[in-house]
């Protein structure tokens, strides 16, 4: 196969992606803004369907900023103990209700260096919430985007800061929140960390790792 260039691929990459998955989005349930960041902050090293779960016990409990904002460190980190290093992500969750309650007069920042004031809130969870909220275009890169996009070629990196950045060279500004979502699902259904699918996977015609 004759070598192509790394803006193609992503093309290829875009449409076999959007052709696969025409369903894709986030996989984080959420109907109020502020549940997606508590679900964000609650989502490292946990799957989303377990943050999902424990989230909707958390919400049912405490069913405003303001009451996640009164409730004590020790009650959150009870409730969402299953989602695992719950003290750090209780502290984290406090921090945001207090912010969001106080300083940010109840409007969540369209900032990602604001947003990331939060201890929890790293840069992955800051473009998913300005991406969801405000479709204002960011890359989430998670552990799938990471490990689909060097198999595919379009990086070299492991460090998410670099992947992002390689990924904003050859997707255009518009597919920036899709690719997030799409690769995740790629990564969940044919490339899967230990035994990628790659005879069956949609990209397999071009992909670096499987030609
Ligand atoms: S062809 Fe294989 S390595 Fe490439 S994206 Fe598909 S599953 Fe992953």
């Amino acid at each position: 196969m004759t070598r192509i260039s790394k803006t193609e691929l992503a093309k290829l990459t875009w449409e076999a992606l959007c052709q696969a998955f025409p369903d894709s989005a986030c996989s984080l349930d959420y109907d109020e803004p502020y549940k997606l960041a508590i679900r964000g902050i609650l989502s490292a090293q946990c799957t989303d369907v377990r943050v999902n779960i424990t989230s909707a016990e958390l919400f049912g409990i405490y069913d405003s900023i303001d009451r996640i904002n009164e409730a004590s460190e020790e009650d959150i980190g009870r409730i969402i103990k299953p989602c695992g290093l719950y003290k750090s992500k209780a502290k984290s969750i406090k921090a945001f209700a207090a912010l969001l309650a106080g300083e940010w007069g109840y409007e969540i920042p369209r900032d990602t260096t604001e947003l990331m004031r939060v201890p929890g809130i790293g840069r992955k969870i800051a473009n998913l919430i300005v991406g969801e909220i405000y479709q204002i275009p960011a890359i989430v890169v998670d552990t799938h985007c990471k490990r689909v996009m060097k198999r595919i070629g379009i990086t070299k990196s492991d460090t998410p800061v670099n992947v992002e950045r390689d990924m904003m060279k050859v997707f255009k500004k518009e597919q920036w929140i899709a690719i997030g979502h799409l690769s995740v699902d790629l990564g969940r259904a044919y490339c899967t960390a230990r035994a990628p699918k790659c005879d069956t996977c949609p990209l397999n015609t071009f992909c670096k790792r499987s030609i």
